[in-house]
């Protein structure tokens, strides 16, 4: 769960040292979530990673559409952003890193060569807004746990590199953190949907009715499956809509209080866990022609 609460005073620290750690790589690893490409993007990210070689990583791709994942490798693709999607806590998809990077420097490592000068490892960092699964990653890239979960911008330590591919590539030990673009109410539901924006910032109930009323248009069938509530009504344009399928799903599930009312908070909390837990089968929050 993410911790940070960004201020406009974390977020120039947080840009000052991603800038200093890109003098020190070849290639910027930029980690989102596969749900939600768009939303877990820091809005930023191009003008702070400059003209960097860019590898873009699709996290969570365990509980992400695969269609829409698809569709995503080929959108980033078309903007000549390499794009592969991974699974940080399997590893799934992660041994195609490596080759990615080497082909983002092919033209400097050749370069060197026909220079005369030595070959050297690959330089590589990974960045993202937090919750994406950095320290998964490097942890798992790494065999054993060098990353610190839970990380702040500002909090400095000593940072080592993590040799992979028989030293051929290098990767900074702590990521570069990112802020998400909070202006926008619609990442705001989005993020806290996956679970990256804590309750008290943004209520459940709030959130499980972006949620509910999300799914049953993209995904018609998935929750009538799930708790068994016969078929949704098609039109969910009007909130009292929305609620009675919550509350039809939480009367199922016994989220009821004395009266036999039913306890719609309850309810918003048990749908959000089961989605975040992939209960509901995958599910993307975003698609290309959003963007
Ligand atoms: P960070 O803040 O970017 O470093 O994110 P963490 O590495 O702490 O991961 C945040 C949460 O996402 C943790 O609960 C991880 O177990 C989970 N996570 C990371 N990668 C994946 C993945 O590929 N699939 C799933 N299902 N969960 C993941």
């Amino acid at each position: 769960m993410a911790t940070i609460q960004w201020f406009p005073g974390h977020m120039t620290r947080a840009r000052r040292q991603i800038e200093e750690k890109l003098k020190l790589i070849d290639v910027a690893i930029e980690l989102i979530d596969a749900r939600v490409p768009l939303s877990s993007r820091n809005p930023m990210v191009d003008t702070i990673l400059q003209h960097k070689p860019r590898l873009v990583l699709l996290n969570k791709l365990d509980l992400a559409d695969p269609a829409a994942t698809a569709d995503w490798v080929a959108f980033f693709q078309e903007k000549g952003l390499d794009a592969l999607p991974i699974d940080a806590v399997t590893g799934s998809g992660t041994r195609d890193i490596v080759p990615r990077c080497r082909k983002l420097m092919a033209e400097k490592m050749e370069a060197r060569q026909r220079k005369g000068m030595n070959p050297r490892a690959i330089r590589a960092l990974i960045v993202g807004i937090p919750n994406v699964g950095k320290s998964t990653l490097i942890n798992k890239l790494a065999g054993r746990k060098v990353a610190a979960t839970g990380d702040k911008p500002g909090v400095t330590k000593g940072q080592q590199w993590i040799k992979m591919a028989g030293g051929e590539l290098e990767l900074l030990d702590t990521p570069g953190i990112l802020w998400p673009k909070f202006e926008d109410q619609q990442v705001g539901l989005r993020l806290a949907t996956i679970g990256s924006i804590k309750e008290e910032i943004m209520p459940a109930d709030e959130v499980a009715f972006y949620a509910v009323r999300y799914i049953a248009e993209a995904y018609p069938g998935v929750l009538s499956e799930r708790y068994g509530i016969g078929e949704l009504p098609a039109d969910l344009s009007e909130a009292e809509t929305v609620i009675e399928v919550m509350e039809n799903i939480g009367r199922k599930r016994g989220c009821v209080v004395s009266g036999g009312r039913v306890d719609l908070g309850k309810a918003s909390t048990l749908i959000l866990r089961e989605l975040r837990a992939g209960k509901l089968g995958r599910i993307s929050l975003e698609r290309p022609d959003m963007a």
